[in-house]
C-alpha cells in the first residue's frame, strides 16, 4: 500500500498532521517497538537499544514494515520460462534467489534456485515448482466458499452503488446550477449588461465545469457495472487455483506468487514458508503443513477486497 493512501487513510481516522514524511517518519520511529536510538559514543556502538517504555507494537512486525519501506532495489531480472520464481523467491537470509541450469550428465540441464551465498539454498526447480502446485491446490477454495464471497461483494457494491448514486445526484445539482449561471451571463450579454470579454471569460470558465461534471457522472455511472461483470466472469475461478497459476503465462505466474504471499515467500529446509499469506487462500494452512509445504500464516487481510483486486485489476490473467 503506497504511504500517500496510508496517509489519506489516517486522515479519515483523524489524524490531522500534513506533510510528505510524517507517515514514513511515524512508521520508521523506534520508540512505538520500545527502542531508541543512540549515536556512538567514546568507544559505546550506536544503534537501536530497548528503552524503558512499554512498546505498542512488536518487534517483528516493526521489521516487516521497515522491509517494506526500504527503496527496492534495483536488481535486473532476466525471466525465464524454466525458473520462473527467479527474483521472488527468497532464501531463509532474505536473499531474492536468483536460478541457473547445470549441466546432466546426459547432457539435459537441470535448473536450480539458488542464494549468492556459500551453502545457502540450492533448490531444484522440478522440486520446487512441483511443491508450488501442490500449494495451489490446496490454495483452492469451496464452492460454497466462492458463493459467500460472491455475495458478500455483491452487498459491498450494493452499498457503494448507493453511495454512487447520492454522489451523482450531487454532481447532478451542481452541474444544474452551473447551468444556470452559464444561462444568467448570456442573458446580461444579450440586455448588454457585460462586455464581450466578460461574457467570453465567464462562459468558457463554465462551460469547462460543465464538461468535467458531465464526464465525472457518466465515470461514476459505469465504473462499478464493470468491476461487477468483471468479478462475476472470473470468481468461479477460485476454485481452481491450481489452473489459475498453471495457465498464467511467466509474468502471471511471477504477479500470482507475489500478491498471495505479499512478497514474502521464503524456502528453508526443502519447504516453502511465509509470514503473509492473503487470508482467502489460507484455509488448508494446517494441511499444507502436514504436507511440508507451508509453515505458518498471518492473516491481516479482508477477502473480498483482495478478490475483486485480483479479478479487476487483471494481473492475473488466466483463460
Ligand atoms: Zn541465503
Amino acid at each position: 500500500m503506497p504511504l500517500n493512501i496510508i496517509g489519506e487513510e489516517a486522515k479519515k481516522m483523524g489524524y490531522l498532521r500534513k506533510g510528505k514524511m510524517t507517515i514514513e517518519r511515524i512508521l520508521k520511529n523506534p520508540s512505538y517497538v520500545g527502542m531508541v536510538y543512540a549515536r556512538a559514543f567514546k568507544e559505546h556502538p550506536g544503534g537501536l537499544f530497548p528503552a524503558r517504555h512499554e512498546p505498542l507494537i512488536d518487534l517483528t512486525t516493526w521489521e516487516m514494515v521497515q522491509n517494506k519501506l526500504r527503496r527496492p532495489e534495483k536488481t535486473r531480472t532476466i525471466f525465464d520460462e524454466n525458473i520462473p520464481l527467479r527474483g521472488i523467491l527468497k532464501c531463509h537470509c532474505g536473499q531474492p534467489l536468483t536460478g541457473a541450469p547445470s549441466r546432466g550428465k546426459a547432457g539435459r540441464y537441470y535448473y536450480y534456485y539458488k542464494c549468492k551465498l556459500p551453502r545457502h539454498s540450492n533448490i531444484s526447480a522440478i522440486k520446487a515448482h512441483d511443491q508450488m502446485l501442490g500449494i495451489t491446490e490446496l490454495m483452492s477454495l469451496e464452492g460454497s466458499d466462492v458463493k459467500y464471497i460472491k455475495e458478500t461483494i455483491e452487498k459491498g457494491l450494493d452499498k457503494e452503488a448507493v453511495l454512487n448514486k447520492k454522489a451523482i445526484v450531487g454532481k447532478r445539482e451542481e452541474l444544474d446550477s452551473v447551468q444556470d449561471k452559464l444561462n444568467a451571463v448570456e442573458e446580461k450579454f444579450i440586455s448588454d449588461q457585460i462586455t464581450r470579454e466578460t461574457y467570453d471569460r465567464w462562459t468558457s470558465n463554465y462551460n469547462s465545469q460543465i464538461f468535467s461534471l458531465k464526464a465525472a457522472i457518466q465515470r461514476m455511472g459505469t465504473d462499478i457495472n464493470k468491476a461487477f461483470k468483471i468479478l462475476a466472469r472470473h470468481i468461479d475461478l477460485l476454485t481452481d487455483m491450481k489452473h489459475v497459476y498453471t495457465a498464467s503465462d511467466l509474468l502471471g505466474k511471477r504477479e500470482f506468487v507475489k500478491l498471495v504471499f505479499d512478497s514474502n515467500l521464503y524456502y528453508f529446509e526443502g519447504i516453502y514458508r511465509t509470514p503473509t499469506m492473503l487470508q482467502m487462500f489460507d484455509h488448508n494452512a494446517l494441511k499444507m503443513k502436514d504436507q511440508s509445504q507451508k509453515l505458518w500464516s498471518r492473516n491481516d487481510f479482508s477477502v473480498a477486497k483482495h478478490i475483486v483486486e485480483l479479478v479487476y485489476t487483471g494481473r492475473i490473467q488466466c483463460f
